[in-house]
């Protein structure tokens, strides 16, 4: 099996990315890798703690079984996806039980959040998982920045956000974190943000967010690592294509596919119902949005 550093690293100078499926609930997980085995494209499944304590993803447990149970090496692998050390509703988490737990499982990538944290602090928690993931011969992905839109409550408004670049990574912040962590992909904050996730706004259409390119551009040379963009959903194509040439080369998918299941199964009742919708939107993405059809060949 090819060690997913090296894809992720060839993909990089290739010039393009990895989608990163997010799996809220288990009946998703087998129509998106169908969907990815059929567009013959190469992604992710992943699950965030949030996932299983504000969904129904069960645990990092449930989800490994699932995914276990309909894997492809070809085309997909498992990615344990933000373990905060400090959580959205700002309580501690011990967030080295859980990556230990995922690595056990056999995840096949894992991702601390330390970005709530101060810069120096951020570096110590991330440096320690990475240190126990390259153990276990595993890639270990961090963020710098704010990529808001997981707390509770309205965001502030979209293009005041945006034109300050408040919370932005900061491009000698991102250079410093990258050595002293040794952190092998790193999640920055350029424009884009999370879908909301708390009771009243998780049904909303999410705002379509901007990327500042050039900003990327100065991150990706500052930082020398493959970037992640999280909050994929709902960012206009050109800005996403743009991205894959100028750094992003792994890209966070939760409410696009989160939604359409919800939807579909409130308003037909089936669960195999939900299942076709977030296969058919599956495919959509990976190959006509994304244009990441036939890639499995240049990456496996
Ligand atoms: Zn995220």
């Amino acid at each position: 099996m090819t060690d997913l550093r090296a894809i992720v690293q060839k993909a990089s100078k290739a010039g393009l990315a990895l989608p990163a499926f997010n799996i809220p609930y288990l009946p998703m997980l087998e129509p998106v890798v169908r969907a990815v085995v059929d567009q013959n494209s190469f992604a992710l499944i992943e699950t965030a703690r949030l996932e299983w304590l504000k969904f129904e993803a069960g645990g990092p447990e449930a989800v490994a079984r699932e995914f276990f149970r309909w894997q492809d090496a070809e085309h997909v692998r498992l990615h344990l996806d933000h373990v905060p050390v400090i959580d959205e509703d700002d309580q501690r988490v011990d967030y080295l039980a859980v990556i230990e737990q995922a690595i056990g499982l056999g995840y096949h990538s894992v991702m601390v959040d330390g970005s709530r944290l101060a810069l120096d602090e951020n570096i110590a928690a991330t440096r320690q998982v990475a240190e126990l993931a390259h153990r276990a011969g595993l890639p270990c992905e961090a963020e710098l920045g704010a990529v808001l839109g997981h707390e509770a409550g309205p965001l502030p408004p979209y293009d005041e956000l945006f034109a300050s670049g408040k919370g932005f990574t900061k491009v000698d912040e991102a250079h410093r974190f990258v050595a002293e962590s040794g952190c092998d992909w790193l999640s920055v904050a350029i424009g884009n943000i999370h879908g909301a996730i708390s009771g009243g706004y998780r049904d909303q259409k999410k705002i379509a967010a901007r990327l500042d390119l050039q900003h990327l551009e100065r991150l990706f040379q500052a930082s020398g690592v493959p970037l992640v963009l999280h909050g994929g959903s709902g960012i206009p194509g050109e800005y996403v294509l743009a991205s894959f040439k100028k750094g992003i080369t792994k890209i966070n998918i939760g409410t696009e596919i989160r939604q359409a299941y919800e939807s579909v199964l409130k308003s037909s009742g089936k669960i195999s119902t939900a299942q076709d919708a977030v296969y058919e939107r599956t495919c959509w993405l990976v190959g006509e949005y994304f244009g990441l059809k036939n890639t499995s060949v240049l990456l496996a």
